[in-house]
């Protein structure tokens, strides 16, 4: 596991490993780094972190070097550097694989996720009967009102299995054994909705309220258009929903219309009255092809992800690695 001229505690391998996805957080990680470095210094094991640079435009390889001579003896710091930005979840992905601890968590890199939580969350997973503890995001109070029903839609419109449940507000602030861990890694899929992939694995769960913190510096990369990219990702790869939705408002489409043909036969042979002309026929196609634009647009919307399965590309590209205990790669 470890290399010959480790200085870590002994060989008994790494207990514990963070994994911290950055992408134009350098300042934060800054920040962030002496006060893990406090907190696992004083855990009597084998920690590793790992800092996933996803192609930010900072330089948070100067902030890893940095920080590297201040790294406790128990901890191994390892940077991964990505070709260019693959988004949050291949982060994360490339920081689960490459994570060697019992134990994986996984925390903002921007301050948002206070360590007193993971402190807590590390404590509660002791019990054996729990696999993996995640933290549930109170609403924050700058989210409009918008927002909150955004979210609440989408996390309805998720709910396609009765099998396993998707925890609304549970994101990737979490702790997780090996186990979980190792099956996370076993999904090939390419697109990553961890929040989803979490529940879909299974496993005991416990889940631990708390309040997201202002971030330290910048702005969040997840405006409204970047979460809607994220939702429809996140319903296509776990919902049929939509698609059963087609076929249902096909049939209901198809009742109004015969229902209406019906009234239309009926007012003429009983009422006598003259058929309505192109008006009647001018909104009936427009109707129907706006209904069918959008059925094609949802079915492509699946043909894409499809698509993008097929073609088999790695989810990111490492670019770089360092690691305190190792040479460079
Ligand atoms: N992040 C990332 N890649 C991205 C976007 C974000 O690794 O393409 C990281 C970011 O550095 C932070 C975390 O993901 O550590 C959450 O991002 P952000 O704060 O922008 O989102 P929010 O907190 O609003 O969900
Ligand atoms: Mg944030």
């Amino acid at each position: 596991m470890l290399t010959k001229n480790n200085d870590v505690l002994d060989n008994r391998g790494i207990e514990l490993s963070i994994i911290l996805p950055a992408y134009n957080d350098a300042k934060n990680v800054d920040l962030l780094l002496p006060l893990l470095f406090t907190m696992l210094a004083k855990k009597q094991v084998n920690c590793e972190i790992i800092l996933v640079d996803d192609g930010g435009k900072d330089n948070l390889h100067e902030v890893y070097e940095k920080h590297l001579n201040l790294t406790p003896i128990n901890i191994e710091f390892n940077l991964i550097q990505f070709s260019r930005n693959f988004g949050k979840e291949a982060a994360l992905s490339a920081g689960l694989k490459e994570s060697q601890g019992k134990l994986v968590a996984m925390m903002d890199s921007d301050g948002q996720h206070p360590l007193s939580v993971l402190e807590e969350m590390l404590e509660a997973i002791q019990n054996p009967a729990i696999d993996m503890v995640a933290a549930v995001q109170e609403t924050r109070e700058h989210e409009n009102i918008l927002l909150k029903l955004y979210k609440h839609v989408f996390y309805r419109f998720m709910q396609d299995s009765q099998r396993y449940k998707l925890e609304p507000h549970a994101g990737d602030f979490r702790v997780m054994k090996r186990k979980v861990v190792d099956s996370l890694l076993a999904l090939p899929e390419r697109q990553r909705f961890m929040k989803g992939l979490y529940s879909w694995v299974g496993f005991k769960t416990l889940y631990l309220p708390f309040q997201a913190q202002e971030r330290l510096e910048g702005t969040s990369s997840f405006n409204f258009s970047g979460l809607f990219e994220l939702a429809v990702i996140g319903v296509t790869s776990f919902s049929l929903k939509p698609l059963r939705w087609i076929t249902r408002m096909g049939f209901l489409v198809s009742v109004i219309a015969i229902l209406y043909g019906l009234f239309i036969i009926g007012d003429t042979l009983f009422f006598g009255k003259d058929l309505k002309g192109w008006p009647t026929l001018a909104v009936g196609i427009m109707f129907s092809a706006g209904l069918q634009l959008i059925c094609l647009g949802v079915i492509g919307e699946y043909i894409g992800r499809i698509y993008d399965e097929v073609k088999q590309r790695p989810l990111y590209i490492v670019d770089k690695k360092w690691n305190n205990k190792k040479q460079d790669q």
